[in-house]
C-alpha cells in the first residue's frame, strides 16, 4: 500500500482524529483484507469524495473503503468501528441532497466495486444484485427476456440501485409504476458493527415487522446495502411517445389536471421550460424539441395496441384543448430514444448556462402545478437568478433547477435563500419536502416544518435502534437540534453547524 497519504508534513485529518500509528495501523489492517485498490486515503483522491451531486457543500472523507461483498463491508465496517469512525454510504453519489457527503469527515464506504447481477429470475420475474449495480444495466441485462426494472431516475446511466434503495427514487415512469420502495423485494445488510442482516428471504411473501420498508429510502442513516432482491415486470406490448407543444408553460401544468382528473394515465408525464429546451437544444443530447415553445410535455402511454391506441387519441383531445399548438408522436424507437434522451441529458445540458446548477426538489398538489411554477420563478425573479424547470409533472414532483457560479459568494447566498424559500412556498401550498431526491443535508432541518417533535423523536429511536451511537451518516435525515432551538436559533445553512 503506498503511504503516499502521509506525504507533506501536515497530518491528515485521520492522522490528527486517530494520531499517525493508529491510522497508519487503520489503514494497514483494510488493505490487509481489500487490496491495495479497494482503500483510498491520499488526499488528492479523496477530494474526489468531497460532494455529491450538491456542490453547495463539500467536505472530503478521512478515508474511502471499497469492498467487493458483504463479507468485506462486514469486516471493513467491524474495523472501523473499532476506531470510532463515522461511515457514509455511497454508490455513484449522484444524489441531489449531499446524502453522500462525508460532513464529519470518517470514512465512505463506497459500492464502486460491488456491481454484480447475482441471479436473474426470469420465471419469478426478480432480480438479485450487489447494491453498487447501475440502474440502467439490470434494465439491459433484462430487456431480452421481455422484462424490465421500473424505477427510472434521469440518472439511470450512472446512479447505482443501493443510491435508489436508499433514496427511496422516482424517475419519469415512476408516476406509474411507484417509487423504488414498490420494487424491493429483500435486502442484505451490514450496520455500523459489521453485523450483518439478512432480510431477502422468503423473497415473495416477508413476515413480521416489514424491515424492508423501513430500510428504503433511510439514506444510509440505519444501514449500508450490499444486496437487494429487485421486482421485474413484463415489458409492455407498445410503448407509445408524445410531444406536446405549449405556448405558455402555465397552460402544460394545466393540462397535467386535467388528463389525471379524466383517468387518462400514461406511464409518464414530464414538463421542459423554455430555458431547458434551449439548453438541450445546444447539447449533445439534442432531441428536437421546438425553440419557440414556452414549455414542452413529454409523455409515454404504455399498455396492448388497442388500450394505447384509445388512450393516445383521447389524450391528444385533452391536451389540444389545452393550449397544445402541437402533437408529434414517436413513429420509430430512435425518435422515441432521441426525444427521452433529451429529457434525461437535460441536467446534464444546463452546463452551457451556468457552470454551477442547484436541482432543488419539491413535491406539491398537482392541481397547483402552474401557480407554483410561477411562484418559483417569482422568487428567482427577485433574487436575479437564472432558473429552469424541467419536472416530473405527473406526481406532482418539481425540480426548479437554479443556474449559478459556485465562484461568487454573493450569487452562492443568493441561491440558498432562493432554496429555502421554494421550500417555504411549496410547504405552504400543501407540498412536501422532497418528492424524491431525498433530504440528505439539504433538508433534514426542513423536518421541523412538517413534523412535531414528538414524531421526529420517534424516527430517532428507530435511528438509534439500528444505530445507538448514530455513526452511520451522521447528521443527515432528522435535524441535529431540537426543533424549538433551531426556529429560535439565527438562520445557519446546514453543513455550517458541523460539531
Ligand atoms: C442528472 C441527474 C438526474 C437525476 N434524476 C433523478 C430522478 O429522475 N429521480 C430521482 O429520484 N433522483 C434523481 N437524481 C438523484 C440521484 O441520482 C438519485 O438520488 C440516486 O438514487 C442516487 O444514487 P447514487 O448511486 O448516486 O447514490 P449516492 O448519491 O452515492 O447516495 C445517495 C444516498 O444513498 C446512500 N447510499 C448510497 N448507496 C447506499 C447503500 N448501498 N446502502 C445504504 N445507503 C446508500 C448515501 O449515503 C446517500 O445518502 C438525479 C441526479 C442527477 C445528477
Amino acid at each position: 500500500m503506498p503511504r503516499d497519504h502521509r506525504s507533506g508534513s501536515a497530518r491528515t485529518p485521520l492522522e490528527t482524529s486517530l494520531s499517525v500509528e493508529r491510522a497508519a495501523r487503520l489503514v494497514d489492517d483494510l488493505v490487509a483484507f481489500l487490496g491495495p485498490a479497494g482503500v483510498v486515503a491520499d488526499r488528492e483522491r479523496l477530494s474526489t469524495y468531497e460532494s455529491d451531486g450538491l456542490a453547495l457543500f463539500r467536505q472530503a472523507p478521512w478515508l474511502v473503503v471499497l469492498p467487493r461483498d458483504t463479507a468485506q463491508a462486514s469486516r471493513a465496517m467491524a474495523r472501523l468501528w473499532a476506531d470510532g469512525l463515522a461511515i457514509v454510504p455511497r454508490g455513484a453519489g449522484t444524489g441531489l441532497s449531499g446524502g453522500a457527503t462525508a460532513v464529519r469527515g470518517g470514512a465512505v464506504l463506497s459500492t464502486a466495486r460491488m456491481r454484480d447481477l447475482l441471479e436473474l429470475d426470469v420465471e419469478n420475474r426478480f432480480a438479485r444484485v450487489q447494491a453498487g449495480l447501475v440502474n440502467a444495466h439490470l434494465s439491459k441485462a433484462c430487456a431480452g427476456h421481455g422484462l424490465f426494472y421500473a424505477p427510472d431516475p434521469s440518472s439511470q446511466q450512472a446512479c447505482t440501485l443501493g443510491g435508489n434503495f436508499a433514496n427511496n427514487s422516482g424517475g419519469p415512469h415512476c408516476f406509474k409504476y411507484g417509487s423504488t420502495v414498490r420494487h424491493v423485494l429483500g435486502v442484505v445488510a451490514v450496520d455500523a458493527r459489521g453485523d450483518v442482516l439478512d432480510l431477502s428471504e422468503p423473497r415473495l411473501d416477508p413476515l413480521g415487522l416489514d424491515l424492508v420498508g423501513v430500510l428504503t429510502g433511510s439514506e444510509g442513516t440505519l444501514v449500508l446495502a450490499t444486496e437487494l432482491t429487485l421486482r421485474l415486470l413484463p415489458t409492455p406490448e407498445r410503448t407509445e411517445t408524445l410531444l406536446a407543444v405549449f405556448g405558455k408553460l402555465g397552460q402544460a401544468c394545466d393540462a397535467v389536471s386535467d388528463l389525471i382528473a379524466r383517468n387518462l394515465e400514461p406511464s409518464a408525464i414530464e414538463i421542459l421550460d423554455r430555458l431547458t429546451i434551449e439548453a438541450v437544444e445546444a447539447s449533445v443530447y439534442r432531441a428536437g424539441y421546438p425553440l419557440d415553445a414556452d414549455a414542452v410535455m413529454l409523455l409515454d402511454v404504455e399498455g396492448s395496441t388497442a388500450e394505447v391506441d384509445e388512450i393516445v387519441e383521447e389524450l391528444e383531445a385533452v391536451l389540444h384543448a389545452n393550449g397544445g399548438r402541437e402533437l408529434r408522436r414517436a413513429s420509430t424507437a430512435l425518435e422515441r430514444k432521441r426525444l427521452w434522451a433529451g429529457r434525461k441529458g437535460a441536467f446534464g445540458a444546463m452546463g452551457r448556462v451556468a457552470p454551477d446548477l442547484y436541482v432543488t426538489d419539491a413535491v406539491v398538489p398537482r392541481t397547483r402545478l402552474a401557480e407554483l411554477v410561477a411562484g418559483t420563478a417569482e422568487i428567482c425573479r427577485e433574487l436575479g437568478l437564472k432558473l429552469a424547470n424541467v419536472f416530473h409533472a405527473g406526481d406532482g414532483n418539481l425540480h426548479p433547477n437554479i443556474c449559478y457560479d459556485g465562484r461568487d459568494a454573493n450569487e452562492v447566498a443568493r441561491v440558498l435563500e432562493a432554496g429555502h424559500r421554494i421550500q417555504e412556498l411549496c410547504l405552504a401550498a400543501g407540498g412536501a419536502l422532497s418528492g424524491e431526491h431525498g433530504l440528505g443535508l439539504e433538508k433534514r432541518d426542513g423536518m421541523c416544518a412538517l413534523y412535531n417533535q414528538a414524531d421526529l423523536d420517534a424516527m430517532g429511536k428507530l435511528r438509534d435502534a439500528f444505530d445507538p451511537e448514530r455513526r452511520m451518516n451522521p447528521d443527515k435525515l432528522l435535524p441535529t437540534r431540537p426543533c424549538m432551538e433551531l426556529r429560535t436559533a439565527p438562520p445557519t445553512l446546514p453543513g455550517e453547524d458541523r460539531g
